[in-house]
């Protein structure tokens, strides 16, 4: 058979299957059950906070914070261009408007930019930042593949303005500052709301799934109560506010106990197999990996080849249709939220790096189960497409 190699897939090398069945066969399959509350008490943990809820999906971790954020119709919400668009849609859940700022060279949100637009773009009213005379009042900066975003800055920043910070962590479970003012904080524990992602692609997988935290322990509280439909009374199905079902399930939270075991395991291999890469690819005139940001530990969930638009003009489409045939599945980046049907009409404020690497970055292999020989052998494909591929 000849070799085929995922671009990224599941790892259930752990106590998957036990916890699973247990839950099975006590019957706890639905929100109430031990595993919940278990997986809740783990990420809180490793995550060196207090207190995090567990629910559906990365998605409705980031709905709720805008809730919680007090994000209302009429608002403008902060975006980046060059992400997965679950990042965005959130927004327009709550009727709010997203408004797109471009990114660095980390793929994450400019804060240099940031500041420019509520410098130049903006004016401050009764408090409130507003544009145009909407209010400002949050953004939602991603962790793009586990790098983390210039958290210093967007804090400073936010925070002289009075905007909500949303971190979208969820491809950056793990990833930590080791420098700086937030040395030894995790990516989502630093703005106001943290939102993670256990899809069946992340860092850890629970088939779907999200957790959500937040800067104080009653709010984390208060997201709890809304992913359970508002309850005030468990007997007498009293409700007070308008609430949501988006709560985790035990059967989701039992493969995500069993994920938390491998965690750090994992991100080890990822830098690993990222280190290999780096060899591999030292000295390619072609492409190259886009670095992790200085004074942190990444979680490296996914790698970046940048390829050099100089030499290879080849659509991306074109190069991960030529891996394809060699065995090695690649993806190209996201395609720009701003351009998508739903979102052309947006404003947009100075982008310009979102569309370079919109068109440059190729992600290639990153599954932890990859052998040495896997990469060896991707890293070798990739090089003689983008050879072929040259000008
Ligand atoms: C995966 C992902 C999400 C959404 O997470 P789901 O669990 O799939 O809903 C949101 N934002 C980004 C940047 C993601 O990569």
């Amino acid at each position: 058979m000849s070799r085929y190699i995922p671009l990224s897939i599941p790892n259930f090398e752990g106590n998957e299957r036990k916890y699973v069945d247990d839950a099975i066969d006590k019957a706890w399959v639905s929100t109430a059950g031990s595993y919940v509350t278990e997986l809740e008490k783990r990420l809180a943990q490793f995550l060196c906070i207090d207190n995090v809820s567990v629910c559906q999906s990365g998605t409705s971790a980031l709905h709720l914070a805008l809730v919680e954020a007090g994000v209302v119709p009429g608002d403008i919400v902060l975006v980046p261009p060059l992400t997965f668009i679950a990042a965005v849609n959130p927004v327009r859940y709550q009727f709010a408007t997203p408004l797109f700022i471009d990114c660095d060279d980390s793929l994450c949100m400019d804060s240099e930019k940031l500041r420019r637009f509520c410098q130049e773009k903006c004016v401050m009213e009764n408090g409130h930042l507003t544009h145009n005379g909407k209010i400002v009042r949050a953004l939602v900066a991603v962790h793009v593949f586990g790098n983390m975003a210039d958290m210093e800055t967007i804090m400073e920043v936010a925070g002289r303005y009075n905007i909500r910070v949303i971190e979208d962590a969820t491809e950056a479970l793990g990833t930590r500052y080791t420098k700086g003012t937030y040395s030894g904080k995790y990516a989502g524990t630093i703005g106001d709301f943290g939102a993670y992602s256990f899809n069946g692609n992340k860092i850890i997988t629970t088939g779907g799934g999200g957790a959500i935290t937040a800067k104080k322990p009653e709010t984390v509280d208060h997201l709890r109560y809304l992913s359970t439909q508002a309850k005030d009374d468990p007997h007498f199905y009293i409700h007070n506010e308008v609430g949501y079902n988006y709560r985790m399930t035990n059967l989701q939270a039992a493969l995500g106990v069993a994920q938390m075991e491998k965690l750090t395991e994992f991100i080890e291999r990822k830098h690993r197999n990222f280190d290999l890469y780096k060899k591999l690819f030292h000295g390619f005139g072609l492409g190259k990996l886009l670095p992790y940001r200085e004074g942190t530990y990444s979680n490296q969930w996914f790698y970046s080849l940048i390829i050099d638009r100089t030499k290879v003009k080849a659509a991306l489409k074109e190069i991960i249709a030529g891996l394809q045939e060699y065995g090695v599945e690649t993806r190209a980046v996201w395609g720009l939220i701003n351009e998508q049907l739903p979102y052309m009409k947006e404003e947009c404020f100075e982008l310009e790096k979102g569309p370079y690497y919109g068109a440059r970055v190729l992600n290639i292999p990153a599954s932890t189960q990859l052998t040495e020989d896997d990469i060896y052998f991707a890293a070798e494909k990739i090089k003689a497409v983008l050879e072929e591929l040259k000008e």
